[in-house]
């Protein structure tokens, strides 16, 4: 096991890494900036690094600032946490160049399944059914022409490189083709250096439905289940549950099956998530995720498993501990993302959190590294914390989400806390009846008023 581990990365996902090391008895390490020298998990550490400025790319992304921290503590591995340099394949390498761990994937899967067009080439070698679509980028417009009349339109312009729903553009007609192409590739070459662009059939009403993996790196692979992902703002997830309402047992442990034979083919380590969409009973890959998702925690609820702390352990060369037939499904789970922003404009909203009483009981989690008195900065991503909710049934973890989402208190902020009460009282979302674009139709059609 490792004697020390640094965790490149800020709020609640860092505390949630410092919990599993605790949990593991294993002295960690906090990085910050100097914007959050003031920061839950700062204060939480063993010990902890400046490791420069506010701006992510000159102190969580600084790469030299973090080996130096890694040297000067002694820590010999790094959690990379999601963001930041989590699917960094640069950066696990460097890591290994100086004998520190990365705790993620090997190196050549990050970077497989980084380049999105790679990574669809990749899963359907691998026997995962893709979404209609290029075989690989695009390099001129006629050519796209081409492309789309074959698959028809509406398609959708995506970015090798994106994430976040960035360099993302839908073209309904064949008229809009060039125009979607300009403004993806420009997108994408200001947001990832990469301008390489490919087409994908757009889906109407699909739902947003991703497999949680777990390898040990030598050929053995697990599948815990999905997590629907369907109710999204701008192609972000806004809340998170499991099992997918939309699923029954066959079809998961179908599709579950699917993707960890491919995981065990690949001798994947660590865990990931296989994305898809899911319309009229098929799946379609989007992209894989080489890292701890934020969502996590609703897979954590339902299996029992600690993820972080099955992640560490492979890490440090672990077997798996579990065969597939000794994960267990119970009850039913959802995540909503509280983020610190008007639950109307979403313009977001830092500032100092005056009072913050956070809900509690039976089947409630709050992962948050937020608490009275602090002043959410506004270098970062903003979020405020995630509230996890499990019950027996969905019903029951529907009631539960309602009471407790009645019990959170955040003032001095705005936060998206009246959109879920919003939510959790509305027929579609208590049927389980939503897809993708479900949430921004709902809120263009005055969701939100009064
Ligand atoms: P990113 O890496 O930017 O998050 P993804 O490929 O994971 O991009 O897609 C994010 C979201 O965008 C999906 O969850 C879905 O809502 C939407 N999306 C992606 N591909 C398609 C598609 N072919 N048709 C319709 N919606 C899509």
């Amino acid at each position: 096991m490792f004697d020390k581990i640094l965790i490149a990365n800020r709020g609640e996902i860092a505390l949630r890494v410092l919990r599993a090391c605790q949990e593991l008895g294993i002295p960690t390490v906090a990085v910050h900036s100097t914007a959050d020298a003031d920061a839950m998990h700062v204060r939480l550490a063993d010990e902890s690094v400046c490791i420069g400025p506010p701006p992510a790319k000159d102190s969580y992304l600084n790469v030299p600032a973090l080996l130096a921290a890694c040297e000067i503590t002694g820590a010999d591995a790094v959690h990379p946490g999601y963001g930041f340099l989590s699917e960094n394949a640069r950066f696990a390498e460097i890591l290994a160049e100086h004998n520190i761990q990365f705790i993620g994937p090997k190196a050549e899967h990050i970077r497989q399944m980084g380049d999105k067009i790679e990574a669809k080439r990749t899963a359907k070698a691998l026997g995962i059914p893709c979404v209609p679509g290029s075989e690989g980028g695009v390099s001129s417009d006629a050519e796209a022409i081409g492309i789309a009349r074959a698959i028809g339109f509406p398609v959708l312009v995506k970015a090798a490189a994106g994430g976040g729903g960035r360099g993302m553009k839908v073209a309904q007609r064949e008229e809009d083709l060039a125009m979607a192409l300009a403004t993806a590739r420009a997108e994408a070459k200001a947001a990832f250096g990469d301008d390489a662009v490919y087409l994908e059939k757009y889906l109407t009403r699909p739902r947003h439905i991703e497999i949680q993996v777990l390898g040990d790196g030598r050929g053995n692979a697990i599948h815990l289940g999905e997590r629907d992902c369907s109710l999204q703002r701008r192609h972000q997830k806004v809340w998170e549950e499991s099992p997918s309402p939309a699923l029954n047992v066959a079809a998961r442990f179908e599709i579950g099956e699917v993707v960890a034979r491919a995981m065990r083919e690949l001798k994947y380590l660590g865990l990931g998530t296989v994305e898809f969409l899911y319309e009229d009973g098929q799946f379609y890959f989007i992209e894989m995720n080489t890292r701890i998702q934020v969502e996590h925690p609703v897979t954590e609820m339902i299996t029992g498993l600690d993820l972080v702390l099955e992640q560490i352990r492979v890490a440090a060369g672990g077997e798996l501990p579990l065969t597939q037939h000794d994960v267990e499904f119970r009850g039913h789970a959802i995540e909503c993302r509280v983020n610190a922003e008007n639950a109307k404009t979403f313009v977001p909203s830092p500032g100092t959190i005056r009072s913050y009483h956070p809900p509690g009981g039976l089947g409630v989690r709050v992962d948050s590294a937020v608490y009275q008195g602090y002043t959410i900065p506004p270098y970062y991503d903003s979020m405020v914390g995630k509230l996890i909710v499990h019950g027996k049934t969905r019903t029951e973890c529907l009631m539960r989400l309602k009471r407790a989402l009645d019990e959170f208190v955040v003032d001095g902020i705005d936060t998206t806390l009246p959109l879920f009460q919003r939510l959790v009282r509305t027929q579609d979302i208590i049927d389980g009846n939503y897809h993708i674009h479900w949430l921004e139709h709902f809120l263009a059609n005055g969701g939100m008023e009064p």
